[in-house]
C-alpha cells in the first residue's frame, strides 16, 4: 500500500524542482520553500556580489548564485537534461550551442517547471530559517520560515512529516583545500624570508585585493592588473581565460608539486605555477616552485562548503571538512531516515541525472514502496565507506566526490600532460563509481540502468576538461554523438 506524506522541500533549484516533481508523481503533498522570487537557483545570473568579496565575514550580505556572465556549461547539453525530459535546441532564438550559456539552462528549467506545473507548489520569498524535530507530533518536523511576500515580513512555523533539503552547495566559499581559514593563513605564513624586499606577512597583511570565484561576474575590474589565481577546476579554467583578456598577467597556482613554471600555449600573459608558498607585506607572492610575482589580486577558485544554517539536528548531522554525515548513499542520515533527506550532495558527476535518480528514490522510499535498510545497517554501510576512504588515504573533503579516486589521483599528479593523465585515470578506475551509483539508484527506484552513451559522453567531457584546451566546447562532434544516441 502506498503512503502519502506531507513534505517540505527547501529550495527551487534543479534539485528542488526535480524532487517536487517526483514527490508529486508518488502522490505526496509538497510545499517548496524558495527564499528568492524565482526558480532555477544557481542558474539565475545575478550581477551583484556578496558584500565581502572573499566570503569569510559571517555578517556579509549573501548573493546565492556563483555564476559569471560568460559562463557556459561544462557538460554537453544531453547531460544537462533529465533522463525523461531532454534539453532541446530551440527552433527559434536561444543559444543552440552544445555547451550553452547559463541563460539557456535557466530557460530549460523554466520550461521544465511549467511542463510539470511545479510553480503552484513553490512558496516564493520564503526563506527557511529553522528545521527541527517536532517532539510528540505526527508531523515530525517544524519548519520555520520568513515570509516576505506582498509587503509582509513575518516568521511562520509549519509542520511536515518529511523534509527534503535541496538548498544547494555552491554559495559558501571555501578558501583553500584545507579545512579552515586559520589553517589557510598558517599555510601562507610559512614562508622563506629573503625573497622580496618586504617582510613575510600573514595573508591579512598582504596589501592586495582578495576575491573568491563566488563573487566573480565580469573581467573588466581586473583590467591591467596582475592576478594570482589559485585553483584547478572548470571555474579556474574559465575565469583565468576570461580575466587574461583584460589583465596584465594571470598566474595560475595549483597544488601539483612538480608543475613547471611556464607560460601557457596560445596566451601571452597566462602562466602556471605550483601552490602559493608565502606572501609579503610589499605585495610579493611566492610560489613553492621558487618563482614569485608582485600581484594586485589573489583570486580563490577553491570551491565551496556545504552549509545548512537552518538545520538543527542535535549533532545527528554534522559537516566536517566538506563531509556531510553520516549520510547513507549521500542522501539519508540513518537516524532520521527516511524523514530527512538531502538531494544533490554529490560532486564531480552528472549532476542533473544524479538529482533525478535520488529524487525518485526518496519519493518511493517515502511512499513505502521501496524499503531501506535498518538504521544499524545504514550506519555500517557509511562506516565501511569511510574506512575504505581512510585505507586509500583519501581526505575527508572528497567524501561526496563520486569519482574521488580519479579526482584525487589527478590532483596529485606531477606533470602537466593532462591527456596522458586522463588516459591513466581511465585505467585507474574509470567512471565506475559514477555509473555504479546512478545504476544503484535506478535499481532502487525500479528503473532500468542508465543508457551507456551517457557514461561514454561523460568520460569524453571529462577528457576535454582535463585537456585544458581552449575552445574545447566548440569542438564537440555533434554528428558523432547524435549517431550514438540515435543508435539506441
Ligand atoms: P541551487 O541551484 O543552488 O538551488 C538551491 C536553491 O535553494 C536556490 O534557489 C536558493 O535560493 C534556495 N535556498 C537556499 N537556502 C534556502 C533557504 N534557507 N530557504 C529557502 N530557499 C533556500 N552543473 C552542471 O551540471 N553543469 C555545469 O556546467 C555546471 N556549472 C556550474 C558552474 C558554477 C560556477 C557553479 C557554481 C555550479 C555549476 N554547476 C554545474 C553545478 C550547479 O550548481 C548544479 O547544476 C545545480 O544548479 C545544483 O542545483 P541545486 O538545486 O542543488 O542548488
Amino acid at each position: 500500500m502506498s503512503r502519502s506524506v506531507n513534505v517540505a522541500v527547501i529550495g527551487a533549484g534543479v534539485a528542488g524542482l526535480c524532487a517536487a516533481r517526483e514527490l508529486r508523481r508518488e502522490g505526496h503533498r509538497v510545499v517548496v520553500f524558495e527564499k528568492s522570487d524565482r526558480i532555477g537557483g544557481t542558474w539565475n545570473y545575478d550581477p551583484r556580489a556578496d558584500s565581502d568579496p572573499i566570503g569569510v565575514d559571517p555578517t556579509r550580505e549573501i548573493v546565492h548564485s556563483s555564476i559569471y556572465r560568460s559562463l557556459r556549461t561544462n557538460l554537453p547539453r544531453p547531460l544537462m537534461a533529465f533522463l525523461d525530459y531532454p534539453f532541446p535546441k530551440r527552433e527559434n532564438g536561444g543559444d543552440s550551442r552544445t555547451f550553452p550559456s547559463h541563460e539557456e539552462v535557466l530557460w530549460f528549467l523554466n520550461e521544465f517547471a511549467d511542463e510539470f506545473g511545479l510553480r503552484e507548489v513553490v512558496r516564493f520569498n520564503a526563506e527557511v530559517v529553522r528545521v527541527e524535530r517536532a517532539e510528540g507530533r505526527k508531523e515530525r518536523w517544524v519548519v520555520e520560515w520568513k515570509n516576505r511576500c506582498d509587503g509582509c515580513d513575518s516568521v511562520v512555523e509549519d509542520f511536515f512529516q518529511a523534509v527534503v533539503v535541496c538548498s544547494g552547495h555552491f554559495t559558501e566559499p571555501r578558501i583553500a583545500e584545507i579545512p579552515d581559514l586559520d589553517r589557510t593563513l598558517d599555510r601562507f605564513l610559512v614562508g622563506s624570508p629573503g625573497l622580496g624586499t618586504g617582510q613575510v606577512s600573514g595573508i591579512e597583511k598582504w596589501p592586495g585585493y582578495q576575491i573568491h570565484s563566488h563573487n566573480y561576474r565580469v573581467p573588466e575590474p581586473f583590467g591591467g592588473q596582475i592576478v594570482v589565481l589559485i585553483g584547478f577546476g572548470p571555474s579556474a579554467f574559465d575565469i583565468s581565460r576570461d580575466i587574461a583578456r583584460v589583465a596584465k598577467e594571470v598566474h595560475i597556482a595549483t597544488r601539483s608539486p612538480d608543475v613547471r613554471v611556464m607560460k601557457l600555449a596560445n596566451h601571452d600573459n597566462l602562466w602556471q605555477h605550483t601552490m602559493v608558498k608565502c606572501v609579503y607585506e610589499d605585495g610579493l607572492v611566492a610560489f613553492e616552485d621558487g618563482s614569485s610575482v608582485y600581484a594586485d589580486v589573489i583570486f580563490y577558485c577553491t570551491g565551496y562548503k556545504y552549509h545548512y544554517p537552518f538545520l538543527e539536528t542535535n549533532g545527528i548531522v554534522t559537516i566536517e571538512d566538506k563531509r556531510v554525515g553520516p549520510l547513507y548513499k549521500h542522501v539519508f542520515p540513518p537516524a532520521l531516515a527516511p524523514w530527512l533527506s538531502f538531494i544533490g550532495i554529490p560532486e564531480k558527476d552528472v549532476i542533473f541525472q544524479t538529482i533525478e535518480l535520488q529524487s525518485k528514490w526518496v519519493a518511493r522510499v517515502l511512499s513505502g514502496k521501496v524499503p531501506i535498510p535498518t538504521e544499524k545497517e545504514m550506519m555500517a554501510s557509511v562506516e565501511e565507506y569511510y574506512q575504505q576512504m581512510q585505507k586509500n588515504e583519501f581526505p575527508k573533503h572528497v567524501t561526496h566526490y563520486l569519482h574521488f579516486k580519479e579526482v584525487f589521483y589527478v590532483s596529485s599528479l606531477t606533470s602537466l600532460d593532462f591527456a596522458s593523465h586522463f588516459a591513466a585515470l581511465m585505467v585507474f578506475g574509470g567512471m565506475s563509481a559514477v555509473v555504479g551509483y546512478s545504476n544503484w539508484l535506478a535499481a532502487e527506484a525500479g528503473l532500468p540502468p542508465v543508457e551507456e552513451w551517457r557514461e561514454k559522453m561523460y568520460v569524453e567531457s571529462l577528457g576535454n576538461i582535463s585537456s585544458m584546451q581552449d575552445n574545447y566546447k566548440d569542438q564537440w562532434d555533434d554528428a558523432y554523438w547524435d549517431s550514438i544516441i540515435n543508435k539506441r
